[in-house]
């Protein structure tokens, strides 16, 4: 039976990618022994590690005025290091929030400098809605305005990127990067971390403007500055070499299967296929506004919570596997990232057709 698994991350990777890493698990590029157990130092593996960061360039469409850095600590890590490296005395960071991850990086923030939060949720009518970027209300001083373009828990997508005067503009894209194109110099840092579109987790791309390594910031972990990373090819303590490797392999797999364009659009038909489903039934509900949804995550609700148990046992017998929504939220979420077939949407909603048709 084909499995489809739903998880929110670490999630799905994509079969073939899989399957050359177990190939070649034992013997990488001939060499007798794993990737893993090769130094970070040596030739092969810092020719993949160029051939990685090349490779996320040509995905991505990255500037020279911009470093690439290949961190520890996932995305957690990055909500202390962005205040930590970005602060500048006097100036509050700005976080923007409308879900659960965005507020998460404003309580760390608040550890390191004075934070102002900008609360962009405007729910109505039993919808989660946010307002457009172009009626947040940002304060002309900032050190640098965060804020989360996919919810990853909330299932909200803000597609639109913020301006501001003078601060930077920072995106923690840990659920959607690579998931539709982008324009990376309307950003001035962009993270994530790789559970979830790009390779396991241990490892977070951080793409960032290169002239703001200038800034002092705060005294901070060697391993959270990024300077020191950058100057180090983000090197500075071994790397987690099997993450970096698997990436390096995705983006490979990315490329050669149309890019981002080609992801966005094959993105673009699933959501909308578990979308027009949900709304065209009256035993699932999606509670998001329709022009913030996000094309990675769908959180749905059955109309009978204590349905929720046999929902899921039934769903993992027919292959339909970590379904259960966050624990936070409740009922059900679907993780559709790059790595999803259409296939996989399709079998969830024929599914949830047959199950709502059963439970009615
Ligand atoms: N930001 C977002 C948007 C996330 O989805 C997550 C994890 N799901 C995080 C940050 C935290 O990431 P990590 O667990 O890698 O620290």
């Amino acid at each position: 039976m084909t499995v489809y698994n739903f998880c929110a991350g670490p999630a799905m990777l994509p079969p073939e990618v899989m399957k050359k890493a177990q190939q070649e698990f034992l013997d990488w590029q001939g060499l007798g022994v794993s990737v893993m157990e090769v130094s970070h130092r040596s030739e092969p593996f810092l020719a993949m590690v160029k051939e990685c960061e090349a490779s996320l360039r040509r995905l991505m469409n990255i500037s020279d005025e911009f470093e690439v850095l290949f961190m520890h600590g996932g995305g957690r890590g990055q909500f202390a290091a962005v205040p930590l490296n970005l602060f500048i005395d006097g100036l509050p960071g700005v976080y923007v929030e409308n879900g659960i991850w965005s507020k998460g990086a404003t309580d760390e923030g608040k550890k390191y400098l004075p934070t102002h939060a900008v609360d962009i949720r405007c729910d109505a009518e039993g919808k989660f809605d946010i307002l457009p970027v172009s009626a947040w209300q940002l304060p002309e001083n900032a050190a640098f305005v965060h804020y989360c373009p996919n919810e990853t828990i909330d299932g909200i997508e803000i597609v639109d990127v913020p301006k501001h005067s003078s601060a930077p503009i920072v995106a923690d894209m840990s659920s959607n990067i690579l998931s539709r194109e982008i324009n990376v110099d309307d950003f001035d840092l962009i993270y994530a971390g790789a559970q979830k579109n790009i390779g396991p987790s241990g490892l977070c791309i951080v793409i960032v403007r290169k002239s703001l390594l200038t800034r002092p910031g705060l005294v901070k972990p060697a391993i959270l500055d990024y300077a020191l990373e950058a100057k180090q090819g983000s090197m500075y303590n071994t790397p987690p070499t099997f993450a970096w490797y698997l990436a390096a392999e995705v983006f490979k797999h990315l490329e050669a299967n149309g890019g981002v364009k080609a992801m966005a659009e094959r993105n673009a038909a699933k959501a909308q296929l578990l979308y027009d489903y949900i709304d065209s039934s009256d035993f699932y509900s999606n509670k998001v506004a329709s022009h913030c949804r996000s094309q990675m995550n769908v959180p749905f609700w059955l109309k009978d919570d204590a349905l929720n148990a046999t929902f899921l046992a039934e769903a993992q017998q027919a292959g339909l596997v970590a379904l259960e929504g966050h624990r936070i939220v409740g009922g059900m979420r679907a993780s559709i990232y790059n790595a999803m077939p259409l296939e996989g949407v399709q079998a969830l909603v024929a599914f949830m057709d047959k199950f709502a048709k059963e439970h009615s």
